[in-house]
């Protein structure tokens, strides 16, 4: 057996079209097992919709295991611009109140994007919000999907091109929604038995900062094995995570966009043992 046949391919960070993916839960669970991917985590933004779905397709698929997870947006006191993201791993996630929170979220992200729809038609870029509930379907409003709809009506080439000024957070047509605070998005994980992460710290421009108050808010991990972090960011997450006694995760955080070079599912995770642990925490408080 050759060192990598022996290594499972872990991916703990992925989107579907319950949040701001292209591929359905079924399509995404076909395309980890035709990659090999043996433990998958769903992690859709501010949704667990997708997860039933992705159970049931993974059952014709015995070599991939799958996580049930999400990807939170909170505020964090001592991070002054933008949402920071918390996964959070092993949820019980059929809890009514988790859910109702969760729908609220959608409720908030409609409100939020209906405004952003508006600031857009100020600036002369035109788009249809009926369009926009169209392309966001089944899940809750995200900025990807007003983009989508500024590439219909060729207003920019492709989705990212909106966080380059309009869509961005200091963007033209940028409005804010309301968030629960990092500590509200860590209990709501931990009351339904899940353990919390953060996602992509290096996005956040203060990331030291905020991952030294890590510990005391009850996150017990920060993503470092993240498909877009190359090596010496690696390192120095690794090195925080040590330091402030964090679990080192990580993921792809696939959306199937379609660009060049997109990290595919299973390009990015942490080993195997962080995997177990994250399992044995969840399943120690659920007992
Ligand atoms: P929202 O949740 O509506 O605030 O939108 C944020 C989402 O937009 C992120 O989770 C990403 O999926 C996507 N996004 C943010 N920044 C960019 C970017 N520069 N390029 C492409 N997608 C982005
Ligand atoms: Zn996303
Ligand atoms: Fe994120
Ligand atoms: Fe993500």
């Amino acid at each position: 057996m050759t060192d990598n046949a022996s290594k499972p391919k872990i991916d703990l960070h992925m989107h579907t079209t319950l949040s701001d993916g292209k591929l359905t839960p079924t399509e995404l669970v076909r395309l980890l097992a035709e990659r090999d991917v043996s433990i998958a985590a769903i992690s859709d933004h501010d949704s667990t919709e997708g997860l039933d779905e992705a159970f049931a397709a993974a059952t014709a698929h015995p070599g991939l295991r799958l996580v049930p997870a999400i990807e939170i947006s909170a505020d964090h006191p001592t991070d002054t611009k933008g949402d920071i993201h918390m996964l959070g791993y092993f949820l019980d996630y059929q809890q009514e109140a988790f859910q109702a929170k969760l729908l609220s979220f959608r409720e908030d992200r409609e409100y939020r994007g209906y405004h952003m729809v508006q600031r857009l038609a100020e600036q002369g870029y035109s788009v249809d919000w009926e369009r926009v509930k169209a392309i966001a379907a089944d899940a809750g409003i995200g900025r990807p999907h007003i983009a989508q709809a500024l590439v219909e009506r060729g207003y920019i080439a492709q989705v990212r091109d909106a966080f380059d000024g309009l869509l961005n957070d200091d963007g033209i047509a940028f409005v804010d929604r309301r968030h629960i605070s990092t500590r509200d998005a860590v209990d709501l994980i931990r009351g339904v038995g899940g353990v919390a992460v953060l996602a992509h710290p290096v996005f956040l421009p203060d990331y030291r900062d905020v991952i030294a108050t890590l510990p005391d808010l009850g996150v017990e991990g920060i993503e470092v094995h993240y498909a877009e972090f190359d090596s010496e960011l690696r390192k120095e997450l690794g090195e925080l995570a040590d330091r402030y006694g964090l679990l080192q995760c990580g993921g792809s955080d696939y959306h199937a966009m379609g660009y060049d070079g997109e990290n595919l599912p299973g390009t990015a995770g942490p080993p195997l043992e962080v995997l177990e642990e994250l399992e044995r925490r969840a399943k120690s408080r659920s007992s």
